[in-house]
């Protein structure tokens, strides 16, 4: 589409060129062939977790004295794009395991916990679930019901969760709950809990989801699950830091993940506007719909830079928490609007699942949501910009 290749027109450094061309293959060869049925079937693979694995892309991102690839936040980023742009289930997958559950194990969980789970979660061989998310408590972190009572050397607890990505399937969980509710999102801490925890319960969540039909959504019930208090992941009412670690690489894939989607709307698009023909041309011939590629293009380029921005910005040493909010607002908000372009610009052909744009409509607007909704990126970027009210004091705590 472009006179200049990605690479050389986004200055990839070689490094994250290798990463993206890899993970390119990989969607191409592996999962375009299978992203279609999963999603009729709302089928999870186990199989595709171990394939992700043994490309090394679970691991990409991590350190490679972890057992990590040790690439750069930009490769990572070029990665969730690749993988996005043909499998949404599958790139939310990767986005929990190995943002959301192996980076907080492996910055925050004692040597034991990490030496047992972590170079099986990076392999594919074992599964892993992030639990913040309850029926009263979804953007509002501080406002968790979930109880962590010691008893002993061990922690008790009670409460419910929904909404848990790999849930159903994860053979470890970090599940975040309260110690004192006074405190809001200062008193939360963070366990792992083995999938096969007596008292913990697990089931579906209610109802067809709209999009990440590939991917395991459920509610956990904890019944006084017990867990030895060594296996605290951070450290004593340390848990939003723990939680916040998670998110602030997880937002930046999700964005990576929304540029994945954009592209693959934008590119079906001109692939259809340059062959349909109507009234004698090309449909991309018509002003209206050319102005609408071109639109689409734009917002493109300004997402993917922003999600490159924000990740240099990291892979520098400097704090990108404001420049991941602004990436993921963006992004998603984009690649909603490309995808919804899309199937207009597809007439009746985008309407069904012979093509891939429907899904990728459905999927993207679980991007708008998880890992923070746009209201959230809004108020964090909006109290960034005016700073904290001193007069005021705050407890606030944002998934
Ligand atoms: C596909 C999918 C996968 C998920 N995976 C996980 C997972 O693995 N782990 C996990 O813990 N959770 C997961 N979630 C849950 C997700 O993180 C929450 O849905 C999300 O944080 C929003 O919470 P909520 O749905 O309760 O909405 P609410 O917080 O109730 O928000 C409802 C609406 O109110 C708005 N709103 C709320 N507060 C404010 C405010 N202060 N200012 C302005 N607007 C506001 C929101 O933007 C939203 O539009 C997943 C969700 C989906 C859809």
């Amino acid at each position: 589409m472009s006179a200049l290749d990605y690479d050389q027109e986004y200055d990839l450094p070689p490094e994250a060129a290798t990463w993206r061309a890899a993970a390119a293959a990989f969607a191409a060869e592996t999962l375009a062939p299978q992203a279609r049925e999963a999603d009729r079937e709302g089928r999870f693979s186990p199989a595709m977790v171990r394939q992700l694995g043994a490309a090394g892309l679970i691991g990409a991102g991590l350190p490679v004295a972890a057992g990590g690839g040790g690439a750069s936040l930009l490769a990572a980023c070029a990665i969730a794009e690749e993988i996005g742009a043909v499998d949404g289930s599958a790139r939310g997958f990767l986005a929990v395991q190995a943002g959301l559950v192996l980076a907080p194990l492996l910055a925050h969980a004692p040597t034991a916990l990490r030496e047992a789970w972590a170079g099986r979660l990076i392999a594919g061989d074992a599964i892993g679930a992030c639990a913040l998310t309850e029926p009263e408590a979804g953007s509002d972190l501080g406002a968790m019901q979930t109880t962590l009572t010691p008893d002993g050397d061990e922690i008790v607890i009670n409460g419910s969760k929904v909404w848990i990505t790999n849930g159903g399937v994860a053979d470890i969980l970090l599940v975040f709950g309260q110690t004192d509710p006074a405190k809001k999102t200062r008193g939360l801490e963070c366990y792992a809990v083995p999938g096969d925890a007596p008292g913990l319960t697990r089931a579906p969540m209610k109802g067809r989801e709209l999009g990440h039909r590939a991917s395991d959504h459920a509610q956990l019930t904890f019944d006084g699950v017990r867990v030895p208090a060594a296996h605290r992941v951070g450290p004593a009412q340390g848990g939003m830091g723990v939680a916040m670690l998670g998110l602030e690489d997880g937002r930046l894939n999700v964005a990576a993940g929304a540029v994945g989607i954009h592209r693959a709307c934008l590119e079906a698009c001109v692939d259809f506007a340059r062959t349909r023909r109507q009234f004698g041309k090309r449909i991309g011939d018509f002003q209206q719909v050319g102005a609408t590629l071109a639109e689409m293009d734009v917002a493109l380029r300004a997402s993917r830079l922003m999600v490159h921005h924000a990740a240099r910005l990291k892979d520098r040493g400097l704090d990108n928490a404001q420049a991941v909010s602004a990436a993921k607002l963006h992004a998603t908000e984009a690649a909603l609007d490309a995808a919804t372009k899309a199937i207009q610009m597809h007439g009746s052909r985008g309407y069904t699942d012979e093509l891939p744009i429907e899904r990728h409509w459905r999927d993207v607007m679980a991007l708008t949501i998880y890992e923070g909704t746009s209201n959230i990126q809004r108020l964090i970027l909006g109290r960034t910009l005016l700073g904290r009210d001193t007069e005021k004091p705050s407890a606030g705590g944002t998934n």
